[in-house]
This record gives structure tokens, C-alpha cells and sequence, in this order.
């Protein structure tokens, strides 16, 4: 089962998020705290990120593909969508995800190209809050 990590650009994203079947996983650490984030992301920051694993793989139940990305998704996010890849072969249960994608130039890319950013502290957020850059 392998799997390979294709990247997505922000507009393929913003075209793609209103599909039920997608999950945006942000693996910041503190900056989402005080950067805002993409409406509707779940966040699993990096430095905790292998305990979770499994809580991730429960929460993005029915979910056929992830979108990872940190601030610049150089480092973190893809390593974190590599050790999801890794760990859904360890376990041999893909969980009907199909496709493991991370955003090109991460939350910083998203904000600077305009694009709606979300700023509630609701966990999980509901995306329901999403407006333009302030
Ligand atoms: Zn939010």
C-alpha cells in the first residue's frame, strides 16, 4: 500500500473545501493560536503530532482525503503527512483515505494570496467564521 504525498495549490484547495470529504489537517504548533487559521481546520500541531496519530485517523472518519500544512509546509507538514502514510501502512488500514496532499506554501502562502482565513479559538473550528484578511 504504498502512498505518495501530492501537493495541492491554495486555489485547487479553496475549489476543492466544499466537498464533505476532505479534511485540512494544520499541523502548526502555537502559531495558529495567534496567525488565525483556514476555516474549518483540524489542528494536530507537529511536536505532538506522532502521539495523535490515532485520534486524527478517528476524527477524519469518512474523510477520503487529507491536506496537511504548517506555516510554509516545508518541514512540518509534509513529515507530518509522511508519518500519517507511514503509520496507515504499520497498521494496514488505510481508513478509506485515499489521497494525502499538502498545500504549497502553507498558512503563509493562503494569507498572502487573500484567501479567507478564520479566526474563532472554537476547537474543533466549524468554519463558519471564515472572512477575508483583516
Ligand atoms: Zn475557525
Amino acid at each position: 500500500m504504498a502512498r505518495s504525498i501530492s501537493y495541492i495549490t491554495g486555489s485547487q484547495l479553496l475549489s476543492l473545501k466544499r466537498r464533505p470529504n476532505i479534511a485540512i489537517i494544520d499541523v502548526r504548533d502555537d502559531e495558529r493560536s495567534y496567525d488565525g487559521h483556514i476555516a474549518g481546520s483540524l489542528h494536530y500541531a507537529s511536536d505532538s503530532f506522532s502521539d495523535k496519530i490515532s485520534n486524527l485517523v478517528q476524527q477524519v472518519k469518512g474523510k477520503d482525503t487529507l491536506v496537511f500544512h504548517c506555516a510554509l509546509s516545508q518541514v512540518r507538514g509534509p513529515s507530518c503527512a509522511r508519518k500519517l502514510v507511514n503509520y496507515l501502512e504499520d497498521v494496514k488500514d488505510d481508513a478509506g483515505i485515499k489521497n494525502v496532499m499538502v498545500l504549497e506554501r502553507g498558512f503563509n502562502g493562503w494569507e498572502a494570496s487573500g484567501r479567507p482565513v478564520c479566526r474563532c479559538n472554537k476547537v474543533p473550528c466549524n468554519g463558519e467564521n471564515a472572512s477575508g484578511v483583516s
